[in-house]
């Protein structure tokens, strides 16, 4: 074969110790690598169509396709594939290859600027909430010429991934990548005319930026085969917690086991290949937990990155016989994972406002005007949305996590540093209404706003969304779950704020022409009336729940409630009037979102019922007839002190405990498993007495664990999987 496959196994030519100047995006096809191989006009074109994220230009299409036809053969691909975001949380694909033949029968590699462009996965195998039921299930993927084209090296197995979007015939989105580009559109367009009404001229674009800071657990695989519950559920079902979790807190400040180190190291050179920029690996809180975060990018693209690190964390580990876990909560009694999203907006322009950070505060007084009044948009999309963006981040694996005091609670707060929030309330109080912008910034003390950027040494690690210096950190999200989502609700939020803004502002430019007296009006009425979102405090402790109720803020702690926020008149307007998702695209997402739940607890029981009948209740059986036995031979023996007796009757009454506890089980699965009319119905149950009745399982089998000789128990205990020798 022509390709360049040259036989380094998975490296594709490049090693592990060379530099990384040299391979990183080797595997990546973008638009600098499009330079050198197509001719100029095309690539301007194409450059043009990324860089305003416009569709692909029919014409320049076959050229394009065949560039990349090349460069994929050239690195040993011998297959390509629409990559796409459908509503699973994963992405997925299906793969064609290159293989065809010409008229005289003879075998060539052929790729179709129509393959590039378009492809049709069968759609009736994702979820669709309903919209295949209306509109057929027919749907297909298009090429998103913004991220670039990559390699996948899996084995000797080379794959083209071309990332798509994934839509139905009538152009209804049926996956998340869809909305969120609409969203990035939506938050460009608005913020243009928000920034041209204050004098900022020229600006092409607004575009959003995300770093996802990645955590995840690196257990043993064998390990991990050996728990049902893990292979299932990607979480612990049963499990007592070890006398030492993460209470000495030895697991964040040491070094990285070598066998682990090899392991990410080898995983940050497959995704250099790719180009996704990693930047930081660390030990997190809880034992065996990590964390990797990238350099951040243009959010659309960092999307599709982070999926990739989760796909190839699992993937790589492997190698080195470990398991990647990236659900929220996989171990109970230790932390669980997240992903803070930080997010920024910045500007693509072709003059001095290019590349400038909108949340990154300024020199000049009308620079920092400006900064305050996207802070403001921010802050009132939080406060008018907190309720949808808790659903954007509602699912069951991190229903677990949230308000479980190691992560923030399920109410949506927003944190801003001494710093901002005394300027914010000074400002909100506003005594000097009728001084000029820039005296006031010099009599609020904040003439200069860069010392903010400085102020983050008292970070409040307790918040769900805080200000960081130049960019917000959304907290609350989870290890496993797509971002797309969320942060397209976090996108659609923000741009709505920035529309509303618009409007106050350019009522107010009917009083004063003076445009920075005007932005800051606007934003003192802002800060006024977002008041009850923000909190400085602990969001762990009892007294903060007591206090947001009291704000009227949201505290959604199921799943269920937390999805039904789609549902309402507030979302129903903020998806539609932006155009970011009919109103039938908003109720497929609630839909999949739902019946996902139900999957996803429904899987945990049956999965539960199946460990405590064949695994759980035969050890404890097995354990109570030697006690017993071995208390008979004492007896014999005359032996005077049975201590056994003690022991069998205790661990013979917690198995009772366990039986009638896996039955009510058993029965709510019946029944939850029946309702087949009403699928909140369902899921309000499984939340609630659902969920209650694995507990009380869990609670009986965790006890026999600690009874139970060591020797007799059938699964790997949290000390051997968290604490590897
Ligand atoms: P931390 O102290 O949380 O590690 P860092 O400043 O190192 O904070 O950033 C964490 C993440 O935030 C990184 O992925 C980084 O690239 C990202 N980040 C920094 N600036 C921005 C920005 N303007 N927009 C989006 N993400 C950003
Ligand atoms: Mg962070």
């Amino acid at each position: 074969m022509k390709a360049a496959n040259n036989g380094a196994g998975s490296t594709n030519g490049v090693s592990i110790h060379s530099s990384v100047a040299e391979y990183f995006g080797i595997n990546t096809f973008g638009a600098r690598q499009m330079r050198s191989k197509l001719p100029n006009d095309v690539f301007s074109k194409l450059t043009d169509a990324i860089r305003h994220g416009k569709k692909l230009d029919l014409e320049i299409a076959p050229t394009v396709a065949q560039s990349i036809k090349e460069w994929a053969i050239s690195h040993g691909a011998t297959h390509f594939t629409h990559w796409f975001l459908p509503q699973t949380g994963l992405t997925a694909e299906k793969h064609d290859a290159f293989l065809s033949f010409d008229e005289n029968n003879s075998p060539i590699e052929q790729f179709s600027a129509a393959q590039l462009i378009q492809s049709e996965p069968d759609a009736s195998s994702f979820p669709s909430g309903g919209l295949r039921a209306t509109w057929e299930a027919r749907g297909y993927t298009a090429w998103n010429p913004a991220s670039p084209v990559f390699i996948v090296e899996s084995g000797n197995v080379r794959t083209l991934c071309i990332p798509s979007v994934f839509i139905g015939y009538n152009g209804e989105a049926l996956d998340e990548m869809t909305p969120l580009l609409r969203s990035s559109d939506v938050l460009s367009d608005k913020a243009i005319k928000l920034l041209a009404l204050i004098g900022d001229r020229g600006v092409q674009r607004v575009f959003t930026t995300l770093g996802p800071e990645q955590e995840y657990f690196l257990i043993d695989r064998t390990h991990f085969a050996l728990r049902p519950d893990l292979v299932m559920a990607n979480r612990t079902l049963v499990g007592a917690p070890p006398p030492r979790g993460q209470q000495l807190e030895d697991h964040y400040f040491g070094g990285i086991p070598e066998r682990i180190q090899a392991c990410i190291a080898e995983v940050e050179h497959e995704l250099y290949k790719l180009g996704v920029p990693i930047m930081t690996r660390h030990n997190e809180v809880a034992p065996s937990q990590f964390e990797m975060a990238p350099i951040f990018e243009e959010t659309d693209l960092a999307v599709d990155h982070n999926q990739l690190v989760m796909a190839i964390l699992r993937r790589v580990a492997l190698r080195h016989g470990l398991q990647a876990i990236v659900h929220e909560k996989p171990f109970d009694g230790v932390n669980g994972s997240g992903k803070h999203c930080n997010w920024s907006m910045s500007i693509s322009a072709d003059n001095e406002l290019d590349k400038l950070n909108l949340l990154k505060p300024g020199k000049t007084p009308h620079q920092n005007v400006r900064f305050l009044l996207f802070l403001a948009a921010v802050l009132k999309a939080v406060h008018k949305h907190a309720g949808v963006l808790r659903a954007g981040i509602a699912s069951s694996g991190n229903e677990h996590r949230l308000g479980a005091n190691e992560a923030p609670p399920a109410i949506i707060s927003v944190f801003m540093g001494k710093t901002l929030t005394k300027l914010i309330e000074d400002l909100a109080a506003g005594k000097q209404a009728d001084k000029s912008a820039a005296d006031e910034l010099i009599s609020l003390g904040v003439a200069r706003l860069p010392e903010i950027e400085k102020d983050n040494t008292d970070r409040n690690r307790t918040s769900p969304f805080a200000f960081t210096g130049n960019k917000f950190e959304f907290r609350a999200v989870g290890a496993s779950q797509s971002i797309a989502w969320p942060i397209t609700i976090l996108n659609a939020a923000v741009a709505e704020a920035i529309d509303d803004l618009t409007t106050d502002l350019t009522a107010e430019l009917k009083k004063t022409r003076k445009v920075d007296d005007a932005i800051l009006r606007v934003v003192r009425k802002a800060f006024r009336a977002t008041g009850a979102v923000r909190f400085e405090g602990n969001n762990y402790s009892d007294a903060w729940v007591k206090e947001a109720a009291k704000r009227g803020l949201p505290n959604l702690r199921r799943t269920p409630e937390a999805l039904a926020q789609l549902t309402t008149p507030a979302a129903r307007t903020l998806f539609t009037k932006l155009g970011i998702l009919s109103k039938e695209e908003l109720e497929s997402r609630y839909h999949v979102r739902m019946e996902r739940y139900v999957k996803d607890m429904l899987i945990e029981m049956h999965t539960l019922k199946e460990i405590v009948d064949t695994m759980v209740l035969p050890a404890a059986y097995e354990y109570a007839g030697a006690l017993a036995l071995s208390a008979s031979q004492a007896k014999s023996a005359g032996i005077r002190t049975i201590p056994q007796r003690e022991r069998a009757e205790e661990v013979g009454a917690l198995a009772v405990r366990l039986k009638a506890g896996r039955d009510a089980l058993a029965k709510l699965v019946d029944r939850a498993e029946g309702m087949h009319a009403s699928l909140e119905k369902c899921a309000v149950l499984l939340t609630g007495s659902g969920a209650g009745a694995m507990a009380e399982v869990r609670a009986a089998s965790d006890a026999l664990e600690l009874l139970v000789a060591d020797g007799s128990w059938p699964l790997p205990k949290y000390r051997e999987m968290l604490f590897p020798v």
